[in-house]
């Protein structure tokens, strides 16, 4: 979300996006698997490493399990230096693997409080760890993108349990895209489980407008950003912004892509 529309987001969407997001509902897509067929075939090796992420994410459970269990053992605790900063893509940090939370203690509720700082300051609605260089699997968002107002959500360790087969078109933001917005096809509804910053699970059923947020920073967690999403000719019309996002920040470039 830096994944956001009105108010960007990361997820900046906001209440004209919601407006689109119903209207778009409405002629709602059968998304197909085409999309994904039309991203093998691009051979752009940014790209290719999105889809690769994507490939992991969709075989994810029993990864995430073993990883879990993993994290049990060695009680993964989060390291983060302050004041956090926005990492713009093509950072590294995200598409780094992001670890476990193990650990619950004070510095975790540090890093959610720090994390809603700079979603608010930056107008975003939803934020990912690894977007502020935390290569860790926790998420912040609050739909109204105001401090004092909405739901303040933290998701520490969060898995999708089920997706709709319902599925939409919304613009989407991200705040490591600033300035590019796009069309990005998610499933209307998810079931999630995860934990708050006291390591509680808890189980909830996300729609909307939430849903589309918690699905984008989601997808921080494995790595994958708004624009693997796209389908060949959406990216087409946000290509050069990318390219000059990348020509911006060259240093960032991740080795290997
Ligand atoms: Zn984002």
């Amino acid at each position: 979300m830096s994944a956001s529309i009105v108010s960007r987001p990361c997820l900046a969407a906001a209440a004209a996006s919601r407006a689109r997001l119903v209207s778009r509902a409405a002629r709602a897509s059968t998304a197909s698997s085409s999309s994904n067929d039309k991203l093998h075939a691009r051979a752009h090796p940014i790209q290719v490493r999105g889809l690769a992420q994507i490939a992991r994410a969709k075989k994810g459970g029993f990864m995430a399990e073993m990883e879990e269990a993993k994290a049990e053992e060695s009680g993964a605790k989060v390291e983060f230096t302050l004041p956090l900063a926005i990492q713009k893509y093509p950072h590294a940090s995200l598409r780094n693997d992001n670890k476990i939370v193990g650990v619950f203690d004070s510095d975790l509720e540090k890093l959610a409080q720090a994390m809603f700082k700079i979603m608010y300051d930056t107008e975003g609605v939803g934020l990912a760890a690894p977007q502020v260089g935390v290569n860790y699997r926790m998420m912040v968002y609050n739909e109204a993108g105001e401090p004092g107002r909405g739901k303040e959500v933290v998701l520490v360790n969060p898995k999708i349990v089920k997706f709709s087969k319902t599925k939409d078109l919304f613009e989407e933001g991200c705040l490591s895209f600033p300035k590019i917005y796009a069309d990005v096809e998610r499933p209307t509804s998810v079931q999630v489980e995860a934990q708050n910053l006291r390591g509680k699970k808890f189980k909830m059923t996300l729609d909307g407008f939430e849903a589309r947020v918690f699905q984008h920073e989601y997808d921080h967690l494995d790595g994958v950003l708004f624009h693997d999403r796209m389908t060949d000719e959406v990216r087409g019309t946000v290509q050069g912004e990318l390219d000059a996002l990348i020509e911006a920040h060259p240093a960032n470039e991740p080795k290997g892509v």
